[in-house]
């Protein structure tokens, strides 16, 4: 075996391992997720009085019981406080995924959600539907499931294992809107 011959080897395996390490790193990189709430533009244009996904003006309320969830800061509004009903279409442009659908908002201000960390609250969904989208935004069928609260960040990062997958969304069982989940 001559010189080159062998730091031909080396530099074979250099590569190969360069590879696998680059592999390994797109893997580690896409279980870094963040949950997020509504961007705070649009919370902040709702809450101030514009119109929703239908058109209409955001119905004020009071709140009442324990199960009214916040999707600017991923909180539950606090029983008697005043909460917003609106329709909201968690896409940026209208196509034939887009869904529309019902939510609540905090009618004061409150903190934009963006953790690593599946919402403290989101634990006690039973159960929760999740989806992934590709870039398109169209849905990846092969993504739905069906899940416990307590198995959301497991499930969730097993979507994101496919690199075709943009973003995922959480839905409660009546199939609304909770939050959408990206890669950070
Ligand atoms: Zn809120």
């Amino acid at each position: 075996m001559t010189r080159d011959s062998v730091n031909g080897a080396a530099s074979d395996n250099g590569q190969r391992f360069s590879a696998v390490y680059g592999v390994m790193g797109v893997k580690e990189k896409s279980m870094t997720i963040r949950f997020r709430g509504i961007p705070t533009d649009r919370f902040e244009r709702l809450r101030l009085g514009g119109l929703d996904a239908n058109g209409q003006a955001p119905i004020a309320m009071k709140a009442e019981g324990g199960a009214n969830p916040c999707r600017h800061c991923l909180g539950l509004i606090a029983d008697g406080e005043t909460k917003l009903v609106l329709s909201y279409r968690p896409f940026d442009e209208p196509q034939p995924y887009a869904e529309t659908g019902p939510i609540f908002l905090h009618q004061t201000a409150c903190a934009h959600y963006d953790d690593e960390q599946v919402p403290p609250w989101f634990h006690f969904l039973d159960p929760a539907a999740i989806r992934g989208y590709g870039a398109d935004n169209w849905i990846r069928y092969e993504t739905g499931r069906i899940v416990r609260g307590i198995e959301l960040a497991e499930a969730v990062n097993s979507i994101f294992a496919d690199a075709a997958i943009a973003y995922v969304h959480i839905r409660s069982k009546f199939g609304c809107f909770q939050c959408r989940v990206e890669r950070a």
